[in-house]
This record gives structure tokens, sequence and C-alpha cells, in this order.
């Protein structure tokens, strides 16, 4: 009943920019009218049994979506729409005890293609931003809540349903109804289907490139969540290392802006050029000993107890017989994000996997996290989530490619990961990195904290906030499309810098070729370093 009165409120929102539409009786709004009844009549077209239609909605480029009743902690109130599109809500049952709840944005200016966002962190929420980024280049785009509403973890306590979502169901149903509606509404099947996500995104790419070898041909992923539960002890594993701000062994928010300059001191140069970026910080082997406190030297230096926690901080995450459980954060990160996700001396947003999934205890208590903890939440494996299966044959022989992207100041997910998931592949299909590349680059981002955003050349078009033009050299996803349509793979990711670091207005600083894995990007020490020529990928 509910549903049908939203339903009934958005047909009548159509109807009357309809009427504005026709104010003005140019070629332009009379194709904007044809689309926007297309629209509103769309559900009448759509038989999916598992699904309920919320509403259907034509909105005009340059509106303002609003979002009063969306959970708060998606921090998402609104969104700025940038082509018309029809705009079409479901939901969707997946279980006894779960469900979907999904939005598919289908562009006036359809290219032909299908895109599937992600999600973010234990999110809860559609990525607003994301769908308009790709209704704008004209994908038919899908997105969901994965399952349950905001960023906690509360929804997965005792219910199975909401974490099969999370770990793996919530993406696939989504594109599985996205591609019926986007087919019902255009009267014809897409021509190639996309991927575009971070962070919880990537872990969701790989987990579609591992499991739904079908569902892309094209899948652009950064910096995943995938080895869910070892990097989850990992995250969750920094609040009893650092301690909280009142213990001995915790290192002040002030003082890790000088561990970012000891770092720098001793490895920025290791890439050939002392540029504040480290283009290499795996071979980066810091050592905070010279910020000790000593009778000399009493200010902005480090107790004995700090500076043992800032060595901990950079050091892999083990088992009690040694064993690797997560790789290190990698050096740089302090001078990005870190100090304020990882190093805050207050719980991880993602412990509550191990508070709502893997203990389901309300009141247990993050501090105490234990090797114990971990090596349960690794052994259960909820769901899979791990996703880290290695062999992708099955994506590959569907023609599939994928690109796969990290940032090295990652402050979030080390950039180290993902390395070692590329060597996984490579061992599980016995291929080399040549043989890899036909369906499968990975290339590391300098300067790029988690998924945009950071001191180096980090625009790369992943997001519309972290983009700086739609060239396929330039941008991800343009790259991916080229690929995928045109069978020209990306060599190089370039990303650019403005000189303010934000504002396009501000101007391009310089651009940086991003260098394909195993190939680490060093400068020829000849000639200015803000000219991407001047450097190699060796
Ligand atoms: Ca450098």
């Amino acid at each position: 009943m509910r549903g049908t009165m939203v339903s009934l409120s958005f047909f009548l929102i159509g109807s009357v920019l309809n009427l504005v539409s026709l104010g003005s009786p140019t070629n332009q709004s009379r194709a904007s009218n044809g689309f926007s009844q297309q629209c509103t009549s769309v559900a009448t077209k759509l038989h999916i049994p598992q699904a309920n239609i919320s509403f259907t909605e034509f909105v005009a480029a340059n509106t303002t979506l609003q979002f009063p009743n969306a959970d708060p902690s998606c921090t998402r109130p609104s969104q700025a729409v940038s082509a018309n599109i029809c705009r079409v809500g479901l939901s969707v049952k997946t279980s006894a005890t779960s469900g979907i709840r999904m939005e598919v944005w289908l562009p006036q200016n359809w290219t032909g293609r299908f895109l599937s966002t992600g999600n973010g962190g234990l999110g809860g929420c559609i990525q607003y931003e994301d769908l308009d980024y790709a209704a704008s280049l004209g994908f038919a785009s899908v997105g969901t809540n994965n399952g349950h509403e905001g960023m906690t973890g509360e929804s997965f306590l005792n219910n199975t349903g909401v974490i099969e979502d999370f770990a793996y169901r919530a993406v696939h149903t989504g594109v599985v109804i996205g591609k019926q509606v986007s087919e019902a509404f255009y009267g014809r099947p897409h021509s190639k289907s996309y991927y575009l996500g971070c962070s919880t995104g990537g872990r969701q790419g790989f987990k579609a490139v591992q499991s739904f070898p079908n569902d892309f041909d094209g899948v652009v992923a950064g910096a995943p969540a995938f080895s869910f539960n070892n990097l989850t002890s990992w995250s969750s594993g920094f609040l009893p290392l650092t301690g909280s701000p009142e213990s001995a062994t915790f290192v002040p928010l002030d003082m890790w802006p000088i561990v970012h300059q000891d770092v720098l001191a001793q490895c920025d140069m290791l890439d050939g050029v002392a540029d504040g970026i480290l283009e290499s910080p795996d071979l980066c082997h810091y050592d905070p000993a010279g910020l000790l406190c000593t009778s000399g030297r009493n200010t902005t230096c480090l107790t004995a107890a700090q500076v043992q926690t800032v060595r901990r901080s950079y050091a892999p995450l083990l088992d009690a017989d040694g064993s690797l459980i997560y790789p290190r954060l990698q050096p740089g990160a302090e001078g990005t994000e870190a100090p304020f996700t990882l190093f805050t001396g207050r719980a991880f947003g993602a412990s509550d996997w191990f508070k709502y999934a893997v203990l389901n205890d309300t009141s247990w208590d993050p501090s105490t996290l234990s090797l114990a903890d971990m090596c349960l939440s690794a052994r259960l494996n909820l769901a899979d989530i791990e996703t880290w299966n290695g062999n992708l044959s099955a994506f590959k022989a569907a023609g599939g490619k994928l690109l796969h992207y990290h940032g090295l100041v990652d402050g979030v997910i080390t950039s180290e990961n993902s390395p070692r998931y590329y060597e996984h592949v490579s061992t599980t299909m016995q291929q080399t990195p040549a043989q890899l590349d036909d369906f499968y680059r990975f290339f590391r981002i300098s300067g790029m904290a988690h998924c945009g955003g950071g001191p180096g050349a980090s625009r790369i078009g992943n997001q519309a906030r972290n983009s700086a033009g739609l060239d396929p050299e330039d941008n991800v996803l343009m790259a991916m499309v080229r690929w995928v349509e045109e069978g020209v793979a990306p060599e190089v990711v370039v990303g650019t810098r403005y000189k303010n670091g934000t504002t396009a207005g501000s101007g391009v600083d310089y651009k940086r070729r991003h260098c394909k894995w195993p190939a680490r990007n060093v400068y020829n020490g000849i000639g200015d370093c803000k000219d991407p020529l001047n450097w190699d990928c060796i």
C-alpha cells in the first residue's frame, strides 16, 4: 500500500515535469517529453516476480534529488543529477530474512552500455554519486543498498541472510534485475556490461570476477577489501596496538606529520626524486628510532613506547606461529588518512564485523580483539566473504577484462595486499604477468589515498570527484570501455594533479604515468620530474 502511494506521488512529479517541458516546444524538449512519458510507463513493461517497483520518476538534468529518509550515517542527503534520466526504484527479497533496495538510473543519452556501482565500508548505502557519474556517461546504471541501511554492522546480528547479501548477493542480484529493467525500458538488451567500485566496492568487483564471471565484460576495481576477514582483523587490530588516547603507547595526532617527514627523509629518494611521493613504498623499510626522545631532544620526539607503536604500525600482522595474517601498512599513509582512520585510539568501523557477524555479541569490546578472535573470523569465513579465490579462468574464458588499482598512501586498506592477490592469481593459474596482461592488469597509483585524494597525481577517473577528463588515457573507466570494445589495453594509468590539489580551474600541476605491476616507476634523473616522460616503468 505504502509502495503504491509512493509510486503515485512520483508519477505525479513526472507529470508536472512534463507540463513544464511542454512550455518550450523545442526539439530537445519534445524528445525529453517523450522520454519522460516512456519513464512513467516503464512499470507496465516490467514483470519481474521477485522485485517490487517502489517508484519510477523522470529526473531532468540539473535537478538535485533529496533523500530525507536516508540513513544519516550514509552522509548522502542529496544528489545533483547531471543528465536526463529515468529513475527506477525497486525492492527485492533475497531470502526469508533479507532483501535489497536498489535503483536503476536510465539515461536518455544511452550508449547501450550497462554498469553496476558498488558500496563502501560496511554500508549499507546506495552510492548516488557513482550512479550519477555513470549515467552522465551514458551507462544504464544500477546501485543497491547492499542488503541493509547505513554504515554500521548492526543488521548482521543473527541474520545470515543480511550477511550473504553483503558478501556476494546484493551486487549480483542488482545486476540481474538491473539488466532486465534496462532491456524493458530501452526495448533491447545492453551491448556491454561494466562494473566500477572501490574499497568494499573493489571487493565486490573481485567477487563478481571470481564467482559470477558472466556478470561483466569489464571490471574496474580499486583498493579492494578482499582477504576480508584478515583485513578486518588487521584494521580492527590498531586499537589494541595503539591503545586509547590516554595510553602511554598512544602516538598523538600532532606527532604523525613529524613521523611523515622522517619517512620521507628515509624513503622519498628511492624512486629517484625527493618530491614528497613514494613510488615504491614496498621498498621503504622505515625505522622510527631516530625520533626517540633523548637528553638532547625532548620536544617533537617519541617515547620508547611510542617508537614501538610506530614500528608495530608498519609491521605485518602475524599469527602466533609467525605466518602472515595480513601485510603491513605501507609507509606514507601517516601523511594522509591513517592518523584519522587507523591511529585514532578508537574502534575502527569494520570492527562491527566481529561484534555483529563473527561473535554475535553486542557487548563485545573492540579493544579486546585477540588473535583467537582473528582466527575464528578467518575460519568461519562467513558466506565466503574472504573473496580470495585465485582462479579467474571462467572470467578470462568469458572474455572479461579486469583493471585493478590501489593508491600507495591508502590509510584504510594497505596497498601491499593488492600485489599479494595478483601473485596469488599468477600462482593459482600458473600464468606469468605477460600472460595475465590479456585480461588482468594491476596499477599502483602513487600519492593516492583511499580511493581518491592524496598528495600525488591521483585523479584517474575512478569517481566523478576524482576525475580529470574522459580521455581513456586519463580515465580508468573509459580505458576499460576502450579495452573491452576496441581491444586496446591500458599500458599505464595516467593520473593528474591540480595546482591547488582539488580544483580543475587552478590548472594542471603535473601528470604521472602509473605503472603496471610488477613494474615500478623510477625518475630517469634527467629533466623536469613533473614531465611524465621523464619517468620509466622498470
Ligand atoms: Ca619520490
